[in-house]
């Protein structure tokens, strides 16, 4: 019989369908696909290359001159403008308010063959610092009531361009899944005076059994609710509500977790494509102590449908302590 799960922060149910269940290693990527390290170093025609450089989109490098590590350059096709007034207009069913805001791709390395999972970890740092310093500067825009940061990696994600990089949106309203997520997290406070996601956490190192890869500082786990196979958060042990709240130092220790978590999918499945986000508070929200913010990792190797699109239920074929182990290296690939 399959089995229905809830995620105890977002209150989401999926179907966990153990009948239908296939095992990790049915989702390991054909080895016909070309992965990220066999592509050429250098693509002469990649905007994101060095020697391309659209300098007129560019808003910042580290270090400067040629011989950068990471970039910061404007959309060439923003969803969002940076001038203009934001106005809100409400009238009827007509809600509205201009499209203004930052909508900004950071490039993380100057190699066209690699990706977060192949870089050291002090390259992660310099990508993570640059998230850090440029998600300050569009918050204190006061249009800007939310970022989001994420990811997308490989076309199944969204990715038009193969070359390493992750966007940074400024939003100048707070998103309903966030403020679902809010509303949640704020509701589990009051029934307790804990944060649900410490709560979880607190679990999930106890349990161990669904988890990745831990510190002193993070924690990795398949989510015991994965709506998608190998569906992973990671958790700062420390609660911060939000992303920019977190000191330099504390980051400093993320990268080598988030390589090696990264790492594994990369080693284990294949290269697979997939979506990662950081989940944080909105911009002008003090600390508080019921949300916590986190990264979410999403492999984009199932695909979802009508079901799903009508219900908000996710249907998924893996058992997620099994994909854990099968990222651990407990489970072998021809297992
Ligand atoms: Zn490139
Ligand atoms: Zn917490």
């Amino acid at each position: 019989m399959a089995e229905l799960r809830q995620n105890l922060a977002t209150r989401e149910w999926v179907i966990i369908a153990r009948e239908r269940a296939r095992r990790p290693n049915a989702y390991v990527e054909s080895s016909d696909r070309l992965r990220t390290h066999e592509r050429a170093e250098h693509d002469p025609t990649c905007p994101f290359c060095p020697g391309n450089e659209e300098l007129d989109l560019e808003r910042a490098r580290e270090p400067a001159g040629p011989d950068w590590q990471t970039r910061i350059v404007r959309n060439k096709y923003p969803a969002l403008a940076e001038q203009g007034l934001l106005t809100r207009s409400f009238n009827g069913v007509e809600r509205s308010i201009t499209g203004v805001g930052y909508h900004e791709v950071l490039v993380e390395h100057p190699f066209h063959n690699t990706t977060l999972a192949l870089m050291t970890d002090e390259e992660i740092r310099a990508v993570l610092l640059m998230y850090l310093r440029r998600g300050k500067e569009i918050a204190a825009d006061p249009r800007v009531e939310q970022i989001v940061f994420f990811k997308n990696h490989g076309e199944r994600a969204g990715a038009s361009l193969l070359h390493t990089h992750s966007q940074v949106i400024g939003l100048p309203i707070v998103p309903g899944n966030i403020r679902h997520r809010i509303e949640e997290a704020r509701r589990f406070f009051d029934d307790t005076g804990q944060c649900v996601f410490c709560t979880m956490l607190a679990d999930e190192l106890r349990r161990r059994e669904r988890l990745v890869a831990v510190n002193e500082h993070f924690a990795a786990f398949v989510l015991y609710a994965s709506s998608s196979p190998f569906h992973i958060w990671i958790l700062p042990r420390q609660h911060h509500a939000s992303f920019l709240h977190v000191a330099e130092a504390e980051v400093m220790h993320l990268a080598p977790l988030l390589r090696d978590v990264l790492f594994r999918l990369y080693a284990h499945l294949n290269d697979p494509d997939f979506n990662l986000l950081i989940r944080s508070t909105p911009t002008k929200e003090p600390e508080n102590g019921y949300f916590h913010w986190y990264i979410a990792i999403v492999p984009r190797l199932s695909r979802s449908a009508g079901f799903e699109l009508g219900s908000g239920v996710w249907i998924n074929p893996t058992l997620p302590e099994e994909c854990a182990a099968f990222l651990r290296g407990d489970i072998s690939a021809t297992e």
